[in-house]
């Protein structure tokens, strides 16, 4: 048993069981089964179940969103737009399935072309900050291209994957082909990437995870996307629309309460407006409400736990010139207001370490080469941002940027149709867009002769 805790109110809110390891050799075997009736299907039917999956979720949208925010700490409002993008995943890869296909090959003697083939048994490793919305980026394509799916949420964060798991029921899924598991991730998570009967991880969370899961998977040839962690940085310009940049930053590293892998904890801004920037930056900040969830005004909830609140608070130390202009909230919740980290030492930890909570770093630079080469000074490549007028430097920076996705004048990092992944050690593979579907299937050519 483990004891789920609102991390708002500290209340214990459900003691799930952890799925017996003895469990994890007739599941995989029952998605294994499952997934040759699906494959075997007409494409018609997975459509019409993956809309099925949609429409099922938008019904149920006010009690899965009551439970990410119940377990999670994320805002009600956050939580409603995550559970709409969940269906609105499911709706896209409904449409992509007759619309995925291969190749024809220009050979001599014969028509070479290309197949899709599903995998087969896919694990999906899911993380504690989006756990449903994460999740079903994956669920989504896999069942799509016709595998089977296993799920494994984080072990703080289960509640809205097995209420998932218990409304689409009602959808006519072959018997197995969705399973959900949970536990600890080097118990559980483990028994998936050793199982040779699973083809497939796609695995959310810190590099060093992901690198013991890419080791282990090693040992069964295992395909991997790794989506992981993040230093995202957001450059802004002179020349930029200060008030709109400083009011996106803002939004871009202590949404989610700075729990976010695309978090801009790095803001680099020319030093001919550091100053004012700093103003917009920390009046935006100071705007923000720190306190109950459930309050529909709310903008920052608390962070997960306390060892990660603990873990957050270690970045702050008396050698930095901080600013806190917004509020705590009173105990007994793992509450921090956000923090803004003045010109830190470009080797600080605050500059160089993913954080994961609400603290950024606002740091001056002078050309745009200096600008590029600080944004690019850190081992990851997940996401950032340009601010500027001048298109011309916007392409210039966001060619620049060692990254796997960039928003110019906006703090965006994720669109359903569009591929989401990172460079470095950010992770392998994309998610979302039609580039997800690559991550699911294999190539098989076929060649016909024409010689007899
Ligand atoms: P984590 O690495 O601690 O855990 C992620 C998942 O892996 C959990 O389900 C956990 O149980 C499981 N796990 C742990 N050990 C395992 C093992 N040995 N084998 C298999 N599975 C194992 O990460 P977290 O703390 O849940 O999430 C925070 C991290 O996730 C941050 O670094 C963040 O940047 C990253 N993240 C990345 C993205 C992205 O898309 N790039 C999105 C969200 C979060």
């Amino acid at each position: 048993m483990t004891q789920i805790i609102n991390p708002a109110t500290l209340n214990v809110i459900a003691e799930p069981r952890e799925t017996p390891i003895e469990a994890i050799e007739a599941i995989v075997a029952r998605a294994q089964r499952a997934q040759r009736t699906w494959v075997r299907l007409p494409q018609s039917h997975r459509i019409d179940a993956l809309r099925r999956v949609a429409v099922a979720v938008r019904s149920n949208l006010e009690d899965l969103a009551l439970l990410e925010t119940a377990n999670v700490g994320k805002p009600i409002g956050d939580s409603r737009g995550e559970v709409g993008m969940v269906a609105d995943t499911f709706d896209y890869y409904a449409g992509a399935v007759d619309k995925y296909y291969g190749n024809t090959i220009p050979v001599d003697g014969g028509l070479d072309f290309t197949v899709r083939e599903p995998i087969g048994v896919v694990a999906v490793i899911a993380p504690w900050n989006f756990p449903l919305a994460i999740a079903s980026w994956n669920i989504a394509p896999a069942l799509a291209c016709g595998n089977a799916v296993i799920v494994k949420p984080a072990e703080m964060t289960p509640l809205s994957i097995l209420k998932f798991e218990e409304i689409i029921r009602e959808v006519d899924l072959p018997d197995g082909l969705f399973q959900v598991v949970t536990g600890r991730g080097s118990v559980v998570g483990q028994a998936l990437t050793e199982h040779p009967g699973v083809g497939k991880i796609s695995f959310t969370g810190s590099t060093e995870t992901g690198q013991t899961v890419m080791r282990t998977a090693a040992g069964t040839m295992k395909r991997l996307t790794l989506e992981l962690g993040g230093k995202s940085a957001s450059v802004v310009f002179a020349d930029a629309d200060l008030a709109l940049a400083a009011q996106a930053s803002t939004g871009a590293v202590f949404g989610n309460s700075g729990q976010d892998c695309c978090a801009r904890s790095r803001v680099l801004v020319e030093r001919s407006a550091y100053d004012d920037f700093v103003a917009l930056f920390s009046e935006a900040t100071g705007r923000l409400v720190v306190g109950d969830p459930m309050n529909e005004g709310t903008s920052m909830g608390p962070l997960v736990s306390a060892a990660h609140l603990a873990k957050v608070g270690s970045f702050l130390d008396g050698s930095l010139n901080i600013l806190s202009p917004a509020a705590n909230q009173e105990a007994p919740g793992h509450w921090m207001a956000p923090h803004i980290v003045l010109d830190p030492p470009r080797d600080h930890r605050v500059v160089r370490e993913e954080i994961f909570g609400p603290i950024v770093a606002i740091l001056p630079f002078d050309t745009e080469e200096d600008a590029i080469a600080l944004a690019n000074d850190t081992i990851f490549g997940l996401s950032g941002s340009v601010w500027t007028r001048d298109i011309g430097r916007s392409l210039r920076v966001a060619r620049g940027m060692e990254t796997g996705s960039i928003s110019v004048n906006s703090s965006t990092s994720v669109r359903i149709q569009a591929p989401f992944g990172g460079f470095k050690q950010s992770g392998m593979g994309r998610e979302l867009g039609m580039a997800a579907m690559d991550g699911y299937t294999e190539t098989k050519n076929i060649f016909i002769s024409t010689a007899i």
